[in-house]
């Protein structure tokens, strides 16, 4: 419970509190989650290299991680339909109860 809690946490960040709040217990939440989160920064770190190089004018860097880019912005979106897709199922009622 206690470690469940500190994993939250940093999901609260994306601004998904309220919604965590009824998955405190369910496990496939914790790992679906984690994933987002490990995309999301992967994600990240690539559209802030993206913009260093896009300043500088660095065009083949720009090529370089465009479609690294496009590959974890898919990835992104496939793991916020599967969350999406969980959050619908019988199990994740059950979990709350
Ligand atoms: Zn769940």
């Amino acid at each position: 419970m206690e470690r469940l809690t500190c994993c939250y946490s940093g999901l609260d960040v994306l601004g998904l509190g309220d919604w965590v709040e009824m998955h405190q217990n369910c496990q496939e939440c914790t790992r679906l989650w984690s994933e987002y989160a490990l995309v999301t920064r992967h994600y990240l770190k690539l559209e802030g290299r993206l913009q260093i190089a896009g300043v500088s004018q660095d065009g083949k860097t720009v090529a370089d991680l465009t479609p690294l880019m496009e590959r974890a912005s898919v990835e992104r979106a496939e793991l916020r339909r599967l969350i999406q897709e969980h959050e619908r199922s019988p199990k994740a009622e059950a979990a709350r109860a």
